[in-house]
């Protein structure tokens, strides 16, 4: 049975906070926040309860999950020869969404890097997940807490919608912050290479690590089209097609307009995820519409909710376009091309 329980992350009740770290050290699964998504967790130490994690999300055991600690002495229990420069990271960006790849720790079951001899690790800002980590005093294992493939959850209510019944307790906090995953660097090659762009902007990292490469397959210049083995398209998507339209912005607010009318014709139900200054070009239109925000950090924080809320409205398509691919933009296109399962309508 899951059970929901609200917790203020400015007043935090010890005592819920002692129940949700029995659950994990049990071997149960706890969803909590994190200021990037809401997280599924459980002991890392315990490949039993982390294979629990892949059942409840449908998730496949090729597709490693992060393990979170709750103090900095903590990293030395989960990787090994942890290199000098993951200090000076840890030391400048953590707590915060910056997740390392490192050489695994034998401590940590195979099952959690998907038998790699890496390890993904990061500490988390959000202070129910800070102390949450520092009660159960084991690392926790936790992947965003959503279905396989479906948007990741940046609330309390995206992890029943997709979870209810495969999580044991459910830690409301209120929602995410940042509402985007954690940037992954890997550390142990030179030069050290972004895996997925998140919260922490590619130009912070670089001002530490100005040899950084980016290998983020989606954001590729010359993309031919070939998967690899294991890389996954569909990713963050809502159950609608969602279709991105990039270019100039006269041009992609013209070709959405046409595209909502024509669907309309044929009697789709259209949805349109849009910023908060661009409501009059479209607020003629048969079409649902959901306002992101105004800048970037409001816009990168309602995403998911967006895609989840159009899909409740039983949406037949969400009509998306692209933002500044800088700062935190990067994250945001990465998740747009991602759901979009790496098409772009281009305009102009
Ligand atoms: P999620 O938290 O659901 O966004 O998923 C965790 C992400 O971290 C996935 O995209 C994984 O591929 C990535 N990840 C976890 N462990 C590793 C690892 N050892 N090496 C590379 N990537 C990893
Ligand atoms: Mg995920």
């Amino acid at each position: 049975m899951t059970r929901l329980l609200s917790i203020d992350p400015l007043h935090i009740d010890d005592a819920l906070i002692q129940r949700a770290a029995q659950v994990i050290r049990k071997g149960g699964l706890v969803a909590f926040p994190t200021e990037t998504v809401y997280g599924l967790g459980a002991n890392a130490l315990d490949s039993a309860a982390v294979a629990r994690i892949f059942t409840a999300k449908g998730r496949p055991a090729s597709d490693p999950v992060i393990v979170h600690i709750g103090e900095r002495d903590q990293l030395d229990q989960v990787a090994l020869n942890v290199p000098p420069l993951a200090s000076r990271l840890a030391e400048r960006f953590w707590p915060g969404p910056l997740t390392l790849v490192l050489t695994r720790h034998p401590s940590i079951p195979a099952i959690v890097s998907s038998g790699m001899p890496t390890v993904a690790v990061r500490m988390p800002s959000h202070p129910v997940a800070l102390a949450l980590l520092r009660a159960a005093q084991v690392p926790i294992a936790a992947p965003s807490a959503n279905r396989f493939s479906r948007p990741s959850a940046t609330t309390a209510q995206h992890v029943l919608e997709d979870l209810h019944g495969a999580v044991d307790l459910i830690l409301d906090g209120g929602p995410a912050s940042i509402g985007l995953e954690s940037t992954i660097v890997d550390l142990t090659g030179d030069p050290p290479v972004v895996l997925r762009p998140g919260g922490i902007p590619l130009e912070d990292l670089r001002t530490l690590l100005p040899a950084l490469q980016v290998q983020v397959r989606l954001l590729r210049e010359d993309e031919d089209g070939i998967l690899a083995p294991g890389m996954l398209y569909k990713h963050y998507s809502p159950r609608a097609p969602l279709l991105l339209f990039d270019g100039p912005h006269q041009s992609v607010v013209e070709a959405m307009r046409r595209t909502v009318l024509d669907m309309h014709s044929r009697g789709k139900a259209v949805g349109l995820l849009i910023a908060s200054g661009e409501r009059s070009s479209f607020d003629d239109l048969p079409a649902l519409l959901f306002d992101m925000g105004g800048d970037l950090a409001a816009i990168s924080s309602q995403l998911f909710e967006g895609m989840r809320s159009l899909d409740r409205q039983g949406v037949d398509a969400i009509l998306v376009h692209g933002y500044d691919r800088v700062g935190l933009g990067l994250a945001l296109w990465d998740r747009l091309l991602r759901a979009a399962e790496g098409r772009v309508i281009e305009c102009g």
